[in-house]
């Protein structure tokens, strides 16, 4: 538990550090998602707010997200389903394998991507930020299932 508060205060030093008011909502916010070791929806952040202090108003704690996703301490992705889902942006980045099949996510090494990146920046002179992908594709369970028997 040390750790995630020294993470927090960290995290709360970044968001003064950008230049933003650190508002009660947003630190709560920034809490929720530090705290939690899964990505949350919005919902799901909303939920865990609330469970703390009943009456927040519901587009605060959503503008919050979305601020603190715009300066860059917590990233949003699509791990399908069409839902976003909140995550604390965490040094190293790490990835996502998601099966279409059977919607189970692996993490990714980010040393994968690492030379990706400097290809990329290479070639076309962009600095890609790959931070936090979900790559989509068949998880090894599912290609071995339908490989064999057609049934699922
Ligand atoms: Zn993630
Ligand atoms: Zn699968």
């Amino acid at each position: 538990m040390n750790r995630s508060t020294n993470d927090h205060r960290e995290l709360v030093q970044s968001l003064r550090g950008s230049g933003h008011r650190l508002t009660p909502q947003r630190e709560m916010v920034l809490g929720v998602i530090a705290d939690s070791e899964t990505h949350l929806t919005a919902e799901q952040v909303l939920a865990r707010v609330r469970k703390q202090h009943p009456h927040l108003n519901k587009s605060a704690v959503y503008r919050s997200l979305d601020l603190l996703t715009e300066i860059g301490l917590v990233t949003v992705t699509d791990l399908g389903g069409g839902k976003s889902e909140y995550e604390l942006l965490r040094q190293p980045s790490h990835h996502h394998l998601v099966c279409n099949k059977c919607k189970h996510v692996t993490v990714m090494d980010n040393a994968l991507l690492v030379p990706l990146g400097r290809k990329i920046k290479a070639k076309y002179g962009f600095q890609p930020s790959l931070h936090h992908f979900a790559i989509f594709g068949t998880c090894h369970k599912c290609q071995t299932r339908s490989a064999g028997h057609k049934k699922r």
